[in-house]
């Protein structure tokens, strides 16, 4: 059989510890062998990091830009304990946080859903994809701690000089205050790669803030979803048979419960955050969930929603087998290889990043899967088999759906 062949490179961003591994594992066993790979590589891997004072980083975030989707590999973001091990220069900053900076992105989690693995909320027989917002609130913060006897305000100063004040309280005893901030260009983006992203998938938007209490900070997202909505994407949601809804954050916790799944719950910083977690949990594991990018502009960030595993890799490390689960990483390529395909009107590297899927999900569902899955399976006739071949059976299904 001819190899697919592509036109516009990906943007391949490898990674570090396990997930480099498996990342290595799933290009030579499931996608040289069948595609004319084209990729710009990008080693993201912390002994590169480190030795180009992670511009590396920077580069392949531009790359990104430039060619529009890009497949990253989980990385190590460095803690104290990484500096010896890594022989580092700096503690160089999570590459997840400088490539979203430059993306300016929103980030889509969706489980994979698979027979035999059952939600906790047993009504979730669809997935629910969580779009965080990823700027300010609580996470870009300032804090006092407050003695008793002093006064708490509020001071903004325009553009002249002129102030307006608020008290926020007169402190009889000791207390705390915060100061939080978002910008209405970064909710604007936000409710633009969400809107964007449903008429993607064809799915409904949900989305909640609090604003009959906070009347003035959560309106103002309430607010520009609403317009940026009727201004450009109502008619093109009528069109797709798609809707956005809004409500109370506390009525779309309950109606979530209450659901079977199946649209796009976008989310405020500290709500996502939270939510993404339980969301997570619910439908079993961080290794059965896809995670992307996307920018306001339309660029494509595929990766894993898990870490490198670095438990495993020790192990791996001392010549012990390991059972790591690779369907989130396998995930990210299929996802960045179905949309250059779009992107492209390549229909066969579409059909190959569907088959991929599909040959996965089999596997799985024929009982053959790693030792994470195993402990939540309730397939009788379950086996658990070691990290490279699990992939050598998803390659045997692949085959017969070739
Ligand atoms: P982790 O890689 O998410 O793994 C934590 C534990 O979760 C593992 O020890 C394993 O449990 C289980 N697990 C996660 N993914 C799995 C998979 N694919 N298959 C099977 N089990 C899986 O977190 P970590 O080991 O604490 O963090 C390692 C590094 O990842 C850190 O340096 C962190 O900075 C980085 N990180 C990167 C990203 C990213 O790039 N997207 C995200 C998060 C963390 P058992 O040990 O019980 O088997
Ligand atoms: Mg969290």
């Amino acid at each position: 059989m001819a190899k697919i062949q592509m036109k516009t490179p990906l943007v391949e961003m490898d990674g570090d510890e396990m997930t480099r591994i498996i990342w290595k594992e799933i290009k030579d066993i499931l996608l040289l062998p069948y595609i004319d790979l084209k990729t710009e590589y990008y080693d993201l891997g912390l002994v590169h990091r480190n030795e180009t004072d992670d511009q590396v980083t920077v580069d392949s975030a531009n790359a990104t830009k430039k060619y529009g989707v890009a497949v990253k590999c989980a990385t190590i973001t460095p803690n104290a304990a990484r500096m010896p091990e890594y022989n580092l220069k700096e503690m160089w900053k999570s590459p997840n946080g400088t490539i979203r900076a430059i993306l300016d992105g929103t980030v889509f989690r969706t489980p994979i859903l698979v027979k035999g693995i059952t939600p906790y909320i047993p009504t979730w027989t669809k997935p629910i994809t969580i779009a965080r917002h990823a700027y300010g609130d609580v996470y870009k913060n300032v804090e006092m701690k407050c003695p008793a006897g002093s006064r708490a305000e509020l001071v903004l100063t325009d553009k002249d000089g002129n102030e307006s004040r608020e008290t926020i309280y007169n402190f009889e005893c000791d207390g705390v205050i915060q100061g939080v901030h978002n910008k209405s260009k970064s909710i604007e983006s936000f409710a633009r790669s969400v809107f964007n992203f449903a008429l993607d998938v064809k799915q409904d938007v949900w989305f909640a803030t609090k604003d009959t209490i906070s009347k003035k900070y959560d309106h103002t997202f309430k607010d520009i979803f609403a317009e940026v909505f009727e201004k450009d994407y109502k008619a093109k949601f009528e069109a797709a048979g798609i809707e956005y809804f809004y409500t109370l954050i506390d009525d779309a916790v309950a109606r979530v419960i209450r659901s079977n799944g199946g649209y796009i719950w976008a989310c405020k910083n500290y709500d996502g955050d939270v939510m993404s977690d339980m969301v997570a949990t619910a439908y079993g594991s961080l290794a059965m969930m896809t995670s992307v990018l996307v920018s306001p502009d339309g660029v494509y960030e595929y990766e894993a929603a898990h870490g490198t595993v670095q438990r495993h890799y020790y192990k791996h490390l001392k010549g012990e087998e390991t059972s790591t689960n690779s369907v989130a990483t396998l995930f990210a390529w299929t996802g960045a290889l179905r949309k250059r395909g779009e992107l492209d009107q390549l229909p066969e590297l579409i059909a190959f990043a569907d088959k991929l899927e599909k040959a996965t999900i089999q596997t799985i569902e024929d009982g053959v899967m790693t030792g994470d899955l195993y402990l939540l399976s309730k397939l009788e006739n379950k086996k658990k088999v070691n990290t490279e071949d699990f992939l050598y059976a998803v390659d045997e299904r692949l085959k017969k759906l070739l």
